[in-house]
């Protein structure tokens, strides 16, 4: 008999489809389901060792008819047809049919013993009852295949064929039932490939053809027409180009000296032969899907991230892996080849997308082999020009950065956050290229002196403007407001203990971790947290336990990629999945809170039970170390938990509101994504409104502000309104923020 095998994305699917067929057949058909990705199957996705698996299984029978659904079950499908051994290869038979009228058909016949040819002509043919039964043309066995139709047009767009328009054509592609080509000057390129449609070096003004074949040909033809015929509405400006034009304040206080261009060392690729094809393959596969994760905000991202779902690419490191080569080399040539290929055209604009695909293929990098080798520093004091500082390049700036200008950053991104900390000047936006060999710039006000006189050099080489001040001071209401500080290494501590913080109100400890693929031990852990509290022997700290996850990526703790991080494993979700790991974390901030007045801080609380299982965690902890249980309290950043604050303060011992986390999750609007800082306000009344809730019934246990907000002027003056007292924020805004309240 002919075995059949269903390939799906969804286990759901490939299950349901089963019953369907079974219904026909009975239980005499030899059928098995490869579908889902993950241990279980229960993420969407296909995997070809699962696949390899049921063929096995399927080796008895005569001959088997695979049927796939979508994209990459294809993929998988050849790449485990690849790995069978010759004999079972032989008898795998992969058919074009729709997947669950095909399956139906081919079921039937292969029940009823009919023979391979038969089984797949019944499987492509399983379209006739439906086409027929909707006036459509009947299936393709009895008619000759629909026509092909042919259109030309006149590219709009005066840059070409370049990234975005591309995106849009394969996106617009895939959304008609037919088979696009596009061809310009003697070269063709399939309508669902990025890259194939860039490498046409089809420039503004250019004649292209347009061939669809299939039953939405003419539909697809026409509406793909008008599409390359319009000029992209961003189409004036670069896709590189700054959103908004000009400098943009990052961290405030001034710095006058000479740049240094940041350029990050390039990094080693293993050459070592993979072990496991099956394996690499998985690996790969999962790489792209966290780095598409992570290359989610903005247009510019959003195309890079559509570029790693190009089959060009996917296909020639797929192939790649079948020559024997490692995951991290094939995906490593694959684009190298495909980046050449650009480097090669003869459009300058289009030569310059080349950087597109690097930078794709260097985010699955990223996550294939870690952050590449650090940046060398001078040991002269200079001013850094970097594109898109890291959190990772932020937190490891050595004491000789006077200042930083970017290419890129944002108000809330953790970089930015980590700069203003460590009272670092820095402005975003910045064409770097302009910039010349010295430079005085203020970063409050985003302005920028080329080539500075003496007398400007020696006013603006204030630095981030810190001057010691009282930790507290009295408000005419009789009430005293207190200054803490958010640090995420020595140099922040340092600086904050300068301004004369009241203590430490936000430890960031993972900043003293990201980007690491091995897990810390709990020595080395205890010992950087210690160096970081330093500055404030015998004071408050507030240590928080490691917020790892969404744009804070901790390789150690092996989060699976997810579609939207922001609401995944993140924070105490994720340290309650690795409980060994979370107990050696908090005995590593007991030992290094030895001296100081410690409390311990949860990120990303979302319900009772979380600060209820950390307490007895911490408690066996501390146990283990013969110490007191020092305060634990919960950070308010999840709307679930501020709207019930009051089912927390039986398990915490103090609140502290996470206004950047809290903004975004209130207004659903990324913190990291450009754009969206008209809605993301922290001092709209929506947030206001919360935190005097919260205020009203937190009842005595005490509640402090360690979000951006508290260092805005604005913000800072609305939560005092509110009933706020206790504040922490980075050193560089103390100065500032004590001076509005002082007057
Ligand atoms: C916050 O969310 O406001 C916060 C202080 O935590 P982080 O910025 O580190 O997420
Ligand atoms: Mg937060």
């Amino acid at each position: 008999m002919i075995g059949l095998l269903l390939v799906s994305h969804s286990a759901g699917l490939a299950a349901a489809t089963e019953v369907l067929v079974r219904q026909m057949t009975g239980a005499t058909l030899k059928l098995k389901c490869a579908a889902g990705a993950g241990e279980n199957g229960e993420r969407l996705g296909t995997d070809a060792s699962v696949i390899l698996a049921r063929l096995e299984e399927l080796r008895d029978c005569e001959s088997i008819a695979v049927l796939m659904d979508i994209g990459s079950a294809i993929l998988s499908t050849e790449m485990a047809r690849d790995l069978a051994d010759e004999k079972l290869r032989a008898k795998i038979f992969l058919s074009p049919a729709p997947f669950v009228e095909g399956a139906v058909a081919a079921g039937v016949a292969a029940a009823a013993g009919l023979p391979l040819a038969r089984v797949l002509a019944e499987a492509e043919s399983g379209l006739a009852q439906k086409q027929s039964g909707l006036g459509a043309p009947p299936a393709p066995a009895e008619t000759p295949a629909p026509a092909g139709v042919s259109r030309t047009a006149i590219i709009g767009d005066p840059h070409g064929i370049h990234l975005r328009p591309a995106a849009a054509f394969v996106n617009f592609c895939s959304r008609f039932n037919a088979s696009v080509t596009l061809r310009h000057a003697g070269r063709a390129a399939r309508g669902d490939s990025l890259t194939a449609l860039m490498a046409l070096g089809a420039a503004g003004g250019a004649t292209v053809t347009i061939e669809a074949t299939g039953p939405d040909a003419e539909a697809a033809a026409e509406a793909l027409c008008r599409l390359l015929a319009t000029p992209a509405p961003e189409a004036a400006a670069p896709v590189a180009a700054p959103s908004a034009s000009g400098p943009v304040p990052l961290s405030p206080g001034t710095a006058a000296g000479n740049v240094f261009k940041a350029r990050r060392a390039p990094r080693e690729i293993p050459r070592h032969p993979a072990e496991n094809q099956v394996a690499a393959r998985k690996r790969l596969d999962s790489a792209i899907a966290a780095a598409r994760n992570s290359l989610a905000g903005g247009p510019i991202l959003q195309a890079q991230a559509a570029l790693l779902a190009d089959p060009a690419i996917l296909d020639a490191a797929a192939k790649h892996i079948t020559e024997g080569r490692n995951e991290a080399a094939a995906w490593h040539d694959a684009i190298t080849e495909i980046a050449a290929g650009y480097a090669a055209l003869e459009t300058p604009y289009l030569r310059e997308r080349a950087r597109d695909v690097r930078e794709a293929g260097d985010a699955v990098l990223r996550v294939l082999l870690g952050a590449p080798a650090g940046i060398s520093w001078p040991a002269e004091e200079i001013i850094v020009l970097v594109e898109d500082l890291t959190a990772a390049e932020a937190a490891a700036l050595p004491e000789n950065v006077l200042g930083v200008l970017d290419s890129k950053g944002g108000a809330t991104s953790h970089a930015t956050i980590l700069l203003r900390a460590a009272g670092i000047p820095a402005l975003g936006n910045v064409a770097l290229e302009e910039i010349p060999e010295t430079i005085a710039f203020d970063g409050a006000t985003a302005t920028i002196i080329p080539n500075p006189d003496a007398a400007t050099m020696q006013r603006m080489q204030g630095g981030a403007g810190i001057t010691a001040g009282p930790g507290a001071i009295a408000l005419p209401d009789g009430s005293t407001l207190e200054f803490w500080a958010n640090v995420a290494g020595e140099r922040d501590s340092a600086a904050a203990a300068r301004a004369g913080a009241y203590g430490i109100g936000l430890a960031r400890t993972e900043i003293l971790f990201l980007d690491r693929a091995d897990a810390p031990t709990e020595d080395e852990q205890a010992a950087r947290i210690a160096a970081m509290l330093a500055p404030f022997k015998g004071r408050p700290v507030v240590v928080r336990a490691l917020d790892a996850g969404a744009d804070k990526p901790v390789p150690f703790l092996n989060l699976s990629p997810e579609a939207n991080p922001a609401l995944g494993v993140r924070g105490i979700r994720a340290l309650l999945k690795h409980p060994n790991f979370f107990a050696a974390h908090l005995r590593a901030i007991l030992r290094a809170g030895a001296g100081h007045d410690l409390r311990i801080m949860i990120p990303m609380v979302t319900i009772p039970e979380e600060m209820q299982a950390t307490r007895t965690i911490l408690a066996a902890a501390a146990s283990e170390l013969g110490v007191p249980i020092p305060r634990l309290g919960a950070m308010i950043e999840v709307p679930a938990a501020a709207i019930r604050i009051q089912d927390f303060c039986a398990v915490s011992d103090f609140f502290s509101i996470g206004t950047n986390d809290l903004t975004q999750y209130v207004f659903a609007a990324e913190r990291g994504v450009a754009g969206l800082e008209h809605l993301a306000d922290s001092g709209a009344a929506a947030i206001l409104d919360l935190i005097a809730g919260i205020l009203r019934r937190a009842g005595e246990t005490p509640v402090s502000v360690c979000g951006e907000a508290a260092g805005d002027p604005r913000t800072a003056r609305l939560l005092v309104k509110a009933g706020i007292r206790r504040f922490s924020m980075g050193a560089a805004r103390l100065p500032a923020i004590r001076d509005i309240f002082a007057t």
